[in-house]
């Protein structure tokens, strides 16, 4: 696709790697941010390309001039500890933002990917889970904040597609990792690599036995620009099916960092699901995608940026 590309969230983790691949397929790229959670350290490097961030929180509008192709929706907080500090801007974000994201997309005409999440399947009862599985959410629990927020931009997503024919796709993303990930963001990996590069005690939730499936950064960025080249409505999962224990997480990080910390056992969170793995028949047949960044491999690079910046960010 060429033209101009809308990033909602464009300076957060995912979303500054997504602006870094639109801009070099030739697109002029907006990204609409507020920083609650993102920085403008992820986006510094683009100045001078053709690219445009707009400081704006998107629940309360999203105010783009000219002619869209395509609008990325990607503004929300993510990890776990930023929603639980965020609990109301967080359902404000994926109901009014992913709102006003979807009637950008109808005016302009552009196509919408909504990246939504592999927690609408909340503490998953079928393994793996497959798109077509309606999930086992806590509607008032402290994760319902956001499993809520994005089950309902799904819903608004499906409806705008339905009743006012805007072209849309829902990516439902797994759990990602890579280089720009916040090391203050409570996610399992840039906290264990943060404790191991400093030689603090790692902080693991309850037995460590609950799974992830954990895709790289790059993988995940292809699996959103494959859907935006498609029609496909989706929902697809965007995952990686390698399916490891959050223990065995630790050992590996340490076995590619060469050194080894004591674990500190934390009370594991509420509602914290138990297992979680995409089935990506799907993404495999509609969008001729798979994950291709190995476990090792993506660690390793991300470990390599948190030796290189972790005392910069
Ligand atoms: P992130 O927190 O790094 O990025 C989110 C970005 O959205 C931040 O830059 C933040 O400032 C911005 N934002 C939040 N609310 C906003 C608002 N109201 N207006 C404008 N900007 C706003 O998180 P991420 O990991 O990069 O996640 C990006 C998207 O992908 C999110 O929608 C998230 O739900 C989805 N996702 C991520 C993962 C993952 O593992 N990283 C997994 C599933 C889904
Ligand atoms: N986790 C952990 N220690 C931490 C942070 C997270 O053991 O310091 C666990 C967490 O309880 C969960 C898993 O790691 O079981 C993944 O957590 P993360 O916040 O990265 O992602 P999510 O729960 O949103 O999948």
């Amino acid at each position: 696709m060429r033209g101009h590309a809308v990033v909602t969230g464009g300076a957060g983790f995912v979303g500054s790697h997504l602006c870094d691949r639109l801009l070099a397929r030739g697109m002029r790229v907006t990204c609409v941010d507020n920083l609650c959670t993102g920085t403008t350290g992820n986006i510094a490097h683009l100045t001078g390309k053709d690219f445009h961030f707009v400081e704006a929180d998107v629940s309360r509008g999203l105010d783009v001039g000219g002619p869209v192709d395509l609008v990325m929706h990607l503004a929300s907080p993510a990890s776990p500890r930023d929603y639980d500090r965020l609990p109301v801007e967080t359902l404000q974000t994926g109901a009014a933002g992913t709102n006003h994201a979807l009637d950008l997309a109808e005016v302009t005409g552009a196509r919408f990917v909504l990246a939504s999440t592999s927690e609408v399947y909340g503490d998953p009862r079928e393994h793996p889970q497959r798109e077509s599985y309606w999930g086992n959410v806590n509607p008032v629990g402290p994760r319902s904040v956001y499993d809520e927020a994005k089950r309902y931009a799904e819903a608004l997503t499906a409806a705008y597609r339905r009743t006012r024919g805007v072209n849309t796709g829902i990516a439902r993303i797994f759990n990602t990792y890579g280089p720009r990930m916040r090391p203050g963001d409570g996610r399992a990996i840039p906290t264990f690599i943060k404790q191991i590069l400093t030689g603090e005690p790692v902080t693991v939730a309850g037995a460590g036995t609950q799974t992830r499936s954990l895709c790289y950064v790059d993988d995940t960025v292809d699996g959103l620009l494959a859907l935006a080249d498609s029609d496909f409505p989706g929902p697809v999962n965007l995952g990686n099916p390698h399916e490891l224990q959050i223990r065995h997480l630790v050992g590996e990080i340490q076995r590619l960092a060469g050194t080894t910390v004591p674990v500190r056992s934390i009370p594991a969170p509420v509602d914290d699901p138990q297992r979680r793995c995409p089935d990506i028949a799907v993404a495999q047949r509609e969008l001729g995608w798979q994950p291709r960044v190995e476990l090792h491999e993506g660690l390793r690079r991300t470990l390599e940026w948190f030796a290189a910046h972790l005392s910069l960010v």
